[in-house]
């Protein structure tokens, strides 16, 4: 199978060579020429089997340069029950008979961006070998909060790779900051850039498609790639889990084999919520898919009325992780989508030009047949957050709340009957603060740690170990620049 970028369909290259290349130097996102379909039987089949062959297995499909048996050697190593606390690795909990939460948060970092980001270092440093291509690979890194850490601890000392990660100053949460500044290893550096994710993530992506820089690392032996999920090795990873979790309802008896499930995302770059679009496509009976945001709506607003509008607010949130005006990803939904190359790439100009594209009704209608959009803001967040653990005892954290509000409302509207999974993205020990004020209302404790220990109390459930480590964890970067001194500041660091 080949890859192709969504701006070249006629530049084809393989699976491999997509995950190496991260970005195509044409600016678009690749993605595969077609869509492999799961056998019949396949989903139950699928569902006799522990994870990592689950994930080997859908993983095979896609990545075709790579065997399966390479793979299920890969997977293995990254999704243990060591590494994840759990033996099911992407658990599920039932809140009612229609309402699930699939938690993808048991990962080394607490947040759904391990399953990827656990893995790509195999897929990547094995795609270098496939190429024969003996530089460095360089990973430049966008975080909004929690790909930064992920990526950090996925690449923390793997041979023949540097990993360098911005994020948007003082917009993150502290334990999220901390997670990053504090991280160990050799190739890791982490910079804060005076500006919000988009401007970081717009720095990167400038860096990938400008000619003259790749030309003069690549003189210094190094070679750049992407961990954000513009990169294809980081959505396949995430397609995984969709079709894992339509197998476990089918096991533990909640839906009939071939029964339409809704999927409910809290989305930020639109690749989460994509990621489970690929399941369907693959053949996982999906029916809807719930793009849920945070007040940075630009997406519920796109869905609703085709215009994609970046020019308005930018709202810092409790959910940052979501705090995203550009959602890459849309891009690749968009040229699946579209009747050409041309219409796709003349909307993306439009954005990169004006900030604003409209898709004309006859594409809107298609798509919205299956995604259905919502936001929540701040305050309805943490009624959630309320309401779900009074409720049920469970509890969620802010961008997980964010799903499980509009998802809601989107149920008091008519607008979805099926069982529902909420995908939980994150854990709520890394926005204890948010997460207490939210259940308890009294006044928190100063001490960010001292604030995991009291939700800990109130909740009885366990701090993540790695969280509570950082307390003793001295900052390692402190480094800031502005959006335009990226280049020069990734120079000066591998010099
Ligand atoms: C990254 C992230 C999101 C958004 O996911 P996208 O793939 O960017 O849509 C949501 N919640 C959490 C906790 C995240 O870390």
């Amino acid at each position: 199978m080949y890859y192709i970028s969504t701006r070249d369909p006629n530049n084809r290259i393989t699976a491999s060579q997509a995950i190496m290349k991260g970005l195509s130097a044409d600016g678009g996102l690749f993605l595969p020429e077609e869509i492999p379909q799961l056998p019949k039987n396949a989903l139950e089949e699928l569902g006799n089997i522990p994870y990592c062959e689950r994930a080997a297995y859908v993983l095979s499909l896609f990545l075709t340069d790579f065997s399966y048996d390479e793979l299920l050697q890969y997977t293995t190593k990254a999704y243990s029950a060591a590494k994840f606390g759990t033996e099911k690795i992407a658990p599920m909990a039932k809140l009612n008979d229609r309402l699930y939460v699939l938690e993808l948060y048991h990962g080394p970092t607490c947040a759904f961006k391990d399953f990827a980001l656990q893995l790509l270092p195999y897929l990547l440093t094995a795609a270098l070998r496939k190429n024969h291509c003996d530089k460095t690979v360089v990973i430049l890194t966008a975080t909004s909060g929690d790909t930064g850490k992920a990526a950090l601890e996925g690449f923390c000392d793997v041979n023949g790779t540097k990993i360098g990660v911005f994020y948007p100053d003082g917009a993150t949460s502290k334990i999220q900051r901390l997670q990053m500044t504090t991280q160990g290893g050799e190739n890791v550096a982490v910079f804060a850039v005076k500006g919000n994710f988009d401007d970081a993530q717009n720095g990167v992506k400038q860096i990938f498609t400008d000619t003259d820089f790749a030309a003069d690392l690549c003189e210094k032996g190094y070679v750049l790639s992407s961990a954000n999920s513009i990169n294809w090795g980081r959505l396949v990873p995430q397609i995984a889990y969709y079709v894992s979790c339509y197998c476990d309802l089918c096991q533990n008896g909640a839906i009939k084999q071939g029964e339409k499930i809704d999927v409910v995302v809290p989305t930020g770059n639109f690749g989460n919520i994509l990621a489970a679009y690929y399941a369907k496509q693959m053949g996982v009976p999906i029916e809807h898919f719930i793009c849920a945001s945070n007040q940075n709506n630009v997406l519920t607003e796109f869905f609703t009325t085709g215009r994609y509008d970046r020019n308005r607010p930018f709202y810092t949130t409790i959910s940052p992780s979501m705090d995203i005006l550009v959602s890459s990803n849309l891009e690749r939904l968009l040229f699946m989508q579209s009747h050409s190359t041309e219409q796709l790439k003349d909307w993306m100009q439009g954005l990169a030009k004006q900030g604003v594209y409209e898709l004309p009704k006859d594409i809107m209608q298609e798509i919205r047949k299956e995604f259905i959009a919502g936001f929540a803001d701040d305050a309805e967040c943490k009624q959630t957050i309320n309401h779900i653990w009074k409720k049920y005892g469970y509890l969620a954290d802010p961008h997980t709340a964010v799903g499980l509000k509009v998802y809601q409302d989107c149920l008091k509207a008519g607008k979805t009957s099926n069982i529902a999974v909420v995908a939980a993205t994150a854990s709520p020990f890394k926005f204890a603060g948010d997460v207490l004020q939210a259940i308890e209302k009294d006044e928190l404790p100063a001490d960010e740690f001292e604030r995991l220990t009291v939700l800990k109390n109130v909740t009885g459930l366990p701090i993540p170990d790695a969280l509570y480590q950082l307390r003793h964890k001295a900052e390692r970067f402190t480094k800031t620049c502005k959006p335009q001194e990226m280049p020069k500041t990734i120079l000066s660091w591998l010099a």
